[in-house]
């Protein structure tokens, strides 16, 4: 990043002052604390070594501590960003979508998968994408695997080398992607055990058909047998006909599944009528299943058709999920190939986006847990993504004072802590993959 706005002492115990914090994101309530209109308040935040020690109410106590002067800007806990696809992510520039719809992105990925998803040229990527995050102020990541054919024998154990590199750094978890319905028979075993052995979630793309109840099933069955938690990619597409995810909560409910249950997108509920919506909402509200909509790749992807402009904003009904207690995360998805010809793995502009393209406003509310706490629990990280005494040190400190200042500008000068001390990464410069963009040699 560039020079950040305030610099922090190099010693041990300090004061941040006079930050503004969502509560929303405060582990434990604060007393005292004089909330805005839009949900802030003024706090100083004591760090000791490498974690908070105290968070209190802004001026409450002096002392002759080393001390930051935030002036009111906003101090975030680190960010979950909990779907991506770290595997497919920055090869635009040889791979890029030449119509920019759902169907050219899979042509485009499927053939540069099958001619370049090699060890190096996975890792490197991955490693691209992990290092932007933590520059951004990313504490901890879900990537989804491409699993097809050989493809699972390559990226997963290069995810395993990853995970392990970046330990301490950013917290990696991986998911199995594949059409549910690569399950069947032994392949669909080994490919579970892959996942077991790695320490992934299985679950995968389920496709409306009329086998996707038996399908559903395998993947269940191969999930309990195994004790893994589930993320599937649901409903991605505008079409009012796709209702995977009714089938899927009625699977968690037949398997009695016990695990923690993750659907992303879900974009065609958005389409559907309101008695349908409404019975599909219990459902998922009934068998626990977290949502995580993903604003950005859904803008990018959905309602496109060459030459007309787009109608839908392609996002689920966060607002009606969130109401009826169904948790709700935004995340990044793809960055910069087919399924999404941009994006940076910065999750405040995962936040603002979905903020403008989902209304996560008027009020701003408890929408700042959908990139913190609320991922944080999916992924079973209990100490990630909030505010409070004991907990890790991991912080965003932004200029932005009020949302209109904090997504107004990117804030390019936000200081990223981690375990109390300022972070000293840089965003790598998208020339360091030139090698991997020219054409392979046959
Ligand atoms: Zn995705």
């Amino acid at each position: 990043m560039s020079a950040g706005f305030v610099r922090l002492p190099s010693v041990e115990r300090y004061w941040l002052r006079g930050g503004r914090v969502p509560v929303a994101v405060l582990a434990e309530p604060v007393p005292g604390l004089t909330l805005d209109a839009d949900g802030l308040a003024l706090v100083d935040i004591e760090v000791t070594g490498a974690q908070i020690g105290r968070i209190e109410r802004a001026e409450m106590t002096r002392d002759d501590r080393p001390e930051v002067r935030l002036e009111g800007g906003q101090v975030w806990p680190c960010f979950v960003d909990l779907h991506t696809h770290l595997d497919k992510g920055h090869i635009w520039q040889r791979a890029p979508n030449p119509d920019g719809t759902f169907r050219a992105a899979q042509r485009a990925v499927a053939d540069d998968r099958a001619a370049r998803w090699r060890d190096e040229d996975v890792a490197r990527r991955m490693e691209f994408g992990l290092r932007c995050s933590y520059a951004h102020g990313t504490r901890a990541v879900r990537t989804h695997l491409d699993s097809q054919g050989p493809q699972a024998a390559i990226s997963w154990p290069v995810m395993r080398a990853m995970r392990k590199a970046w330990m301490g750094r950013v917290e990696m978890q991986a998911t199995v992607l594949v059409p549910i319905d690569a399950f069947a028979g032994p392949d669909g075993e080994r490919l579970a055990d892959l996942v077991a052995e790695s320490g992934g979630t299985l679950g995968g793309v389920a496709y409306m058909s009329d086998a996707v109840d038996a399908s559903l099933d395998r993947v269940f069955a191969l999930a309990v047998e195994r004790g893994l938690d589930l993320d599937f990619h649901v409903d991605e597409s505008g079409d009012v006909g796709a209702r995977a995810l009714p089938r899927i909560a009625r699977a968690v409910l037949r398997h009695r599944f016990t695990g923690r249950i993750l659907c992303g997108h879900c974009c065609s509920l958005a389409v559907q009528p309101p008695e349908i919506v409404e019975e599909t909402l219990d459902l998922v509200k009934q068998a626990g299943i977290a949502v995580v909509s993903l604003p950005m790749c859904n803008l990018y992807l959905q309602g496109r058709e060459p030459g007309r402009t787009p109608r839908w904003r392609g996002v689920t009904l966060l607002h009606e999920m969130k109401a009826r207690g169904i948790p709700v995360a935004v995340a990044s998805d793809n960055c910069r190939d087919p399924y999404h010809g941009y994006g940076d793995h910065d999750m405040l502009e995962v936040f603002r986006e979905a903020t403008r393209i989902a209304h996560l406003d008027r009020p701003h509310g408890d929408w700042p847990r959908a990139v913190t706490a609320t991922p944080a629990d999916v992924m079973g990280l209990a100490r990630v993504g909030r505010l409070g005494a004991g907990l890790p040190a991991d912080l965003v400190l932004f200029r932005g004072r009020h949302w209109s200042e904090l997504l107004a500008r990117p804030q390019s000068d936000r200081v990223v802590v981690r375990d109390g001390r300022a972070l000293d990464a840089t965003l790598p410069d998208h020339r360091e993959l030139d090698d991997l963009m020219t054409e392979p040699a046959s």
